[in-house]
C-alpha cells in the first residue's frame, strides 16, 4: 500500500525493496517470532477456540439429512446449508460466488484484513496451534534460534523428533477435516477407519492432504500470506487511507529515538523509544512502523508487546492499535469511505437477486426435448403422436414419484407406468409418446406445456413444442 507524503517523511522507503523474510542473496530467512502475549492475543485465543470448535463441527451438522457445508468437486455435488446444488444451478452458484467475491472486497476496503488476523484458517492453524505447540516444545524465540543454530545433540534430536511427530499429527488431522468439507464426514470416516487397500483412492487423498498441510505449517507458513494466497495479494488495491488497519501512530511515535533521560525524551522525542519489540512479535517480520503493508496480516501481536512498553514508560497505550492512516492522520474518527457505501449498494442488490433465484429454484430440474430426427406419427385413432425424451433430477434428498401432464388437457401423455420415480438427488431419463387430436393442431411447431406433479402439486412446467400436419 502507498503512503502519503505526509507520511512519508517519516520512513525509510527502502524496506519497499527487500522483502522481510529473504535475505541479499535469495535466501529465506527462517523467522523466529518471539511469542506473543497480551490483552488482544487472550482475544485471539477465545476467538481461536469459538472457529476451531466452529471448523470440527460443521461437517457432523446435518439439515434433513444434508451436511450444513459440503464442496465435492469430484462428484460437482455443493451443499450449502443444507441446500444441495447440482451443475444445473451454476447460475445460483456464480451469484453466490460473486456476492462472496463482493463481500470479501466490500469488508476488506473497510475493514481491511481483519479476516486474515482472527478467523483465516491458515493464521489460525499456524499460529494458535503449530506455533504454540513449538514455544511449548522448543521454548521463545532466542532458545528456538540456539536451538536451530546449536550441534545435533541428544536434547536437539528429542525435541525436534517430537515436535515433528505432533506436526505430522495434527496434519492428519487437518487432512481429514479438509476432506469432510468435499467428500462428507460418513464417506471420510468409512476412509479413516477401514485399510488403505480398501479404499486406496481416499488413502492417497489423506496421504497428499497431510503432506501439503505438514509443509504448509513447518516450511512454508508466513511465505503463504506474504506469496501465495491471492488475497493477501488484492490487499494493495483494496486498501485505502480510510481502511481500518494495524496502525503505528507516526503522530504521536516520532521522532523515534532511545530512552535514555526522562527530561530529554519529552522534549525531543516522540512516544516510541526504538525498542524493536513490535518487529521481534511479527510473525512476518515487519516493521509496522513503516506502514500498512502487504506482509501484515493483522495478528495484533504488534499491537500487545508496544502496548506492555507503553505501560512500563507511563505512556497511553495504543501507539501501535486498529486506526485508519487517515484517522491517525488528521486526528478524526475511523468512517466509512464512499467507495465503501459504493459496494454496500452492490453487494444489496445481488443478495436480492439471489434471493429471488433461491426462492423460484424447484427441487425437481426438468428437461424434455423431442427425440431428434423423429417425424410425427398419425395413429389409427386419428391421433397425432410425437416421441419425447425427458431428463429428470431430483435434488432433494428423498426418493420421489411425479407425474406428467400436458397443460390446458391439449394432449396425453403415454409412458410405461403412471409415474415416474426418482432417486434421491438421481437423473431420471425417459422416454415417452405425447398424443394430440389432430383438430387442436393448427401449424407445424404446437407450442405447448408440460406440467411435473409431485402428487396433487404442481412442481414445474416445461415449455416444448408438437409436431404436426399443417392445417
Ligand atoms: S514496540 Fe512500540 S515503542 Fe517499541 S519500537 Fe515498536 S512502536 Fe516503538
Ligand atoms: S505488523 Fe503487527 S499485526 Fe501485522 S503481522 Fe506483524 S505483528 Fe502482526
Amino acid at each position: 500500500m502507498a503512503i502519503s507524503s505526509d507520511i512519508s517523511e517519516f520512513y525509510d522507503e527502502e524496506y519497499r525493496d527487500t522483502i522481510a523474510t529473504v535475505d541479499k542473496n535469495g535466501k529465506r530467512i527462517w523467522l523466529h517470532p518471539k511469542k506473543p502475549k497480551g490483552s488482544f492475543h487472550n482475544k485471539r485465543i477465545i476467538a481461536t477456540i469459538v472457529f476451531l470448535t466452529i471448523f470440527f463441527a460443521v461437517p457432523f451438522i446435518k439439515i434433513k439429512g444434508e451436511p450444513l457445508l459440503m464442496m465435492n468437486i469430484f462428484e460437482r455435488k455443493f451443499v450449502i446449508f443444507g441446500q444441495v446444488f447440482f451443475p444445473q444451478d451454476f447460475i445460483l452458484f456464480g451469484i453466490g460466488m460473486i456476492i462472496f467475491f463482493v463481500f470479501i472486497i466490500l469488508f476488506t476496503v473497510v475493514y481491511g484484513r481483519f479476516w486474515c488476523g482472527w478467523a483465516c484458517p491458515q493464521t489460525i492453524f499456524l499460529e494458535m496451534v503449530f506455533r504454540k505447540i513449538e514455544y511449548w516444545i522448543e521454548g521463545d524465540a532466542r532458545q528456538q534460534q540456539k536451538l536451530d543454530s546449536g550441534p545435533w545433540t541428544s536434547e536437539k534430536v528429542r525435541k525436534k523428533v517430537t515436535k515433528h511427530a505432533i506436526f505430522i499429527f495434527f496434519s492428519i488431522i487437518i487432512a481429514h477435516l479438509t476432506m469432510s468439507y468435499m467428500i462428507g464426514i460418513e464417506e471420510t470416516l468409512r476412509i479413516a477407519t477401514s485399510s488403505p487397500a480398501s479404499n486406496p483412492t481416499g488413502f492417497i487423498g489423506v496421504v497428499a492432504f497431510t503432506a501439503i498441510f505438514y509443509f504448509v505449517f513447518t516450511r512454508l507458513r508466513e511465505q503463504v500470506c506474504i506469496a501465495i494466497c491471492p488475497y493477501g495479494r488484492l490487499q494493495g488495491v483494496l486498501m485505502g487511507k480510510s481502511t481500518m488497519a494495524i496502525m503505528y501512530d507516526f503522530v504521536r511515535g516520532e521522532p523515534r529515538g532511545k530512552l535514555k533521560k526522562q527530561e530529554e525524551k519529552k522534549t525531543t522525542h516522540g512516544d516510541c523509544i526504538d525498542c524493536a519489540l513490535c518487529v521481534q512479535v511479527c510473525p512476518t517480520g515487519i516493521d509496522i512502523r513503516n506502514g500498512t503493508q502487504l506482509e501484515c496480516v493483522n495478528c495484533t501481536a504488534c499491537i500487545d508487546a508496544c502496548d506492555e512498553v507503553m505501560f512500563k514508560i507511563n505512556k497511553p497505550a495504543g501507539l501501535i492499535r486498529y486506526a485508519s492512516e487517515e484517522s491517525i492522520e488528521k486526528g478524526t474518527p475511523f468512517r466509512m469511505s464512499r467507495r465503501a457505501y459504493y459496494y454496500s449498494a452492490v453487494l444489496l442488490m445481488l443478495i436480492g437477486l439471489e434471493a429471488y433465484l433461491l426462492i423460484g429454484r424447484t427441487m425437481v430440474d426438468t428437461t424434455i426435448l423431442r427425440v431428434p430426427g423423429q417425424m410425427y406419427q398419425e395413429q389409427p385413432n386419428g391421433k397425432i403422436s410425437n416421441l419425447y425424451n425427458a431428463q429428470i433430477i431430483n435434488k432433494t434428498s428423498e426418493e420421489i414419484d411425479v407425474t406428467l401432464k400436458v397443460a390446458e388437457n391439449k394432449g396425453r401423455i403415454r409412458l410405461v407406468g403412471d409415474k415416474v420415480h426418482l432417486p434421491k438427488q438421481g437423473r431420471t431419463e425417459i422416454i415417452f409418446f405425447l398424443d394430440m387430436d389432430k383438430k387442436d393442431i393448427k401449424q407445424i411447431k404446437t407450442p405447448l406445456k408440460i406440467e411435473v406433479y409431485q402428487g396433487n402439486k404442481l412442481i414445474e412446467t416445461i415449455k416444448t413444442n408438437f409436431l404436426g400436419p399443417e392445417q
